[in-house]
């Protein structure tokens, strides 16, 4: 089996995995390459003069320029590796927010971030004395490109909005959404936390300043991901932690830096992490993104028909542009119930806020109940849980 995990039995039932969106599973070369890592390879990089040092290092800056690839930078001095979207985005907002936020300036955010693309702005908004404006969206779940277009002025500092909602599984038009802020000379972040496993990601042709990403939410373990920035621009942020591998000279009176990117990769990375999200890149090269993209669309298609079945749904991110993303309510019951129910059943889905206290405020509900897909998830997953959905309607009267 590609996927080990999807053999497990839940409460006697198939397990059926469509928690995709909060992290995908993991294929068999992935857990593979962090085995031989730490069997064979396991040492500290960059620094050490005997062979252990010397592969794990090539094989590190290997990665390196394989992210630089799939995405399309134009150099692999622009990929910095971190723990995640969210140390990706703190980063941004921490360093840039240092070197160019001052009082009274403004940040745009969408209203339908992750809070990981929300806290981190509202953090260096506070040191600096500035500000958030936000982008509203329609009930469907469509940024309101008109709005966005009112929100600069003078004040504005950077723009920073997702490019796939996690709770809506809209696609924001993210490339539009770049060459606006750029027509007032704002720089813009792109989270791509939903995005990277789904679809294929330009950074070149999207043109945005910064793209962030997580290796675990595309089939690579979970403690690396990606912060990319353009070169012009992080060459001009300071760094954000400080610390071994990030300098050139210490010394107490003065300290200089490294070169880009390590510049921005203070202290020992998770080199095996890292050498798993190169193994996972070359899985879905291997599949090809444009048939994931295909399939998880096929299935956001089948699954959005399918569930019409159900009494009482309502679906939350009606957008035409989607992603395989499913947010729902049955009736008045609470998802946590439904969570719950499905659970018995052998179905994983998440309930709850998903991390976007402000789109649940926008409907005025206290969470949903969402079932996200990965290239691993078939037909016969969105039948299961359209027939677990069916058999609890009763119970959630
Ligand atoms: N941004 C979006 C859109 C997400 O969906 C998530 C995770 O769910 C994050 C950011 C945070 O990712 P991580 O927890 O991997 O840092």
């Amino acid at each position: 089996m590609e996927f080990p995990i999807l053999d497990t039995q839940v409460y006697n039932h198939r397990l059926v995995y469509l928690d995709n969106a909060a992290t995908t599973q993991k294929p068999q070369q992935v857990i593979d390459t962090l085995c031989q890592y730490y069997c064979t390879l396991n040492s500290n990089i960059h620094r050490g003069a005997h062979h252990l040092a010397a592969e794990a290092t090539e094989r590190y800056e290997e990665v390196r320029r394989k992210v630089q690839g799939f995405i399309n930078a134009r150099s692999s001095n622009e990929i910095v590796f971190t723990r995640g979207t969210t140390e990706s985005i703190n980063l941004v907002a921490s360093s840039f927010g240092r070197r160019f936020l001052h009082a009274g300036d403004e940040v745009i955010v969408s209203g339908m971030e992750h809070h990981s693309d929300i806290v981190p702005w509202q953090l260096a908004c506070e040191l600096a004395g500035a500000s958030l404006r936000v982008i509203p969206f329609s009930d469907e779940g469509v940024l309101d490109l008109e709005a966005y277009k009112a929100l600069f002025n003078e004040h504005t500092r950077i723009v920073a909005c997702n490019h796939v909602s996690n709770t809506l599984g809209t696609v924001n038009p993210v490339r539009e959404l770049t060459e606006i802020a750029h027509s007032h000379n704002v720089p813009i972040l792109i989270d791509g936390a939903q995005a990277v496993a789904h679809m294929a990601v330009d950074v070149q042709q999207i043109g945005c300043d910064f793209y962030c990403f997580s290796g675990h939410k595309m089939y690579a373990p979970m403690g690396v991901g990606v912060m990319y920035g353009r070169e012009e621009i992080l060459s001009q942020l300071p760094p954000y932690q400080g610390g071994g591998e990030m300098i050139k000279d210490v010394t107490f009176e003065r300290t200089t830096y490294n070169e880009l990117p390590f510049r921005f990769e203070a202290g020992t990375p998770s080199v095996g992490d890292v050498l798993g999200l190169g193994a996972a890149i070359d899985w879905m090269l291997a599949q090809g993104l444009d048939s994931i993209s295909v399939h998880e669309d096929d299935l956001l298609r089948y699954a959005t028909e399918q569930l019409q079945q159900v009494p009482g749904i309502r679906f939350f991110g009606t957008a035409p542009h989607k992603a395989g993303v499913i947010s729902f309510l049955v009736g008045h019951s609470h998802p946590y119930d439904v969570g719950t129910l499905l659970d018995k059943l052998g179905i994983a889905v998440r309930t709850g806020h998903h991390c976007t206290q402000p789109i649940m405020d926008r409907y005025g509900i206290p969470g949903t109940v969402r079932a996200s897909f990965a290239a691993y998830t078939t037909r016969d997953d969105i039948d299961a849980l359209v027939a677990a959905l069916l058999r609890i309607a009763p119970m959630l009267e």
